[in-house]
């Protein structure tokens, strides 16, 4: 069983979502937006056996502690989609023209891509491929449980912006009606802002309705 524990950080509020593999111990961190103490005294407190640190796509406020992350937990894993890595890398930055200003990451250790399976303790996490918002944005999905963590893919009644470099909205559309194949009670768990459910946006969501 996976259990989970959200804690929106910086001055975007984008969640971090720390996972914990009831049976094991293990641990992962969705999303690093601000490596800050509230999270490194949460992952303490939970057994601090960190073994990624997985991206939902390579936004500043999604990934700007990764660096600071890394450097605590260095066997941690840092996993994002081959298209959004050089987010990571620090080749690309999230606002055109601007320098970045974080402290990267030279190169993930993990490159996600559909389909891809990750083993954290008994529990597993399968990679759905879902750009539009970038172009290498994933949700991870905990079938066992019905978690859903989605990033800036689909939030609480609402879409991520499709109007950012490698941002395209047939390209979401498409990601986001891909999702509503899941089972109507999947926990959807965004990138900002409240839960929701598979269902409750299906027929509550301003943007794609199904
Ligand atoms: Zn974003």
């Amino acid at each position: 069983m996976l259990n989970y524990t959200c804690i929106p950080v910086g001055m975007l509020q984008s969640n971090s979502y720390i996972l914990k593999d009831a049976a094991t111990g293990a641990l992962a961190l969705v999303d690093c937006g601000v490596f800050n103490k509230p999270v490194r005294e949460e992952l303490a407190a939970q057994g601090g056996d960190l073994r990624y640190i997985l991206l939902t796509h390579g936004h500043f406020d999604h990934i700007q502690g990764v660096a600071r992350a890394k450097e605590a937990y260095p066997a941690a894993s840092v996993c994002v989609s081959a298209e959004d890595a050089p987010y990571v890398r620090g080749e690309q930055s999230t606002i055109p023209h601007r320098p970045m200003h974080h402290k990267s990451v030279r190169q993930p250790d993990l490159l996600l891509a559909e389909g891809s399976v990750l083993a954290l303790g008994e529990s597993a996490l399968r990679v759905i491929f879902t750009p539009g918002h970038t172009l290498g944005g994933v949700c991870f999905y905990c079938e066992a449980d019905g978690l859903l963590f989605t990033g800036d893919t689909l939030f609480f009644e609402e879409v991520g912006r499709d109007d950012l470099p490698g941002g395209d909205w047939p390209t979401l559309r498409a990601s986001i009606l891909r999702l509503y194949d899941l089972p109507g009670e999947t926990a959807v768990l965004p990138g900002h802002g409240q839960a929701s459910t598979i269902a409750h946006e299906r027929k509550n969501n301003l943007y794609v309705k199904q």
